[in-house]
């Protein structure tokens, strides 16, 4: 039992890749599990996952108007 856990375990800084990385591609199941294991476990990482989610809808508005005043 105790090894699986160890496998599933993030450091902050490995759970901050992990939600950098799931904004461009999409995680394997081992890394979706183990992020959302780590988000529940920890206060932090759960509010920078906010941030990037509001940065993203952030940047794609800004990403939509200049490709709507760029041609
Ligand atoms: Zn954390």
């Amino acid at each position: 039992m105790k090894p699986k856990l160890t496998l599933l375990r993030r450091t902050c800084r490995e759970a901050a890749a992990l939600i950098i990385a799931r904004e461009d591609r999409a995680l394997n199941l081992p890394d979706r599990v183990a992020l959302k294991l780590h988000l529940l476990a920890c206060k932090a990482c759960p509010k920078f996952a906010n941030q990037v989610l509001t940065l993203r809808s952030a940047m794609g508005k800004w990403r939509r108007y200049t490709d709507d005043s760029g041609n």
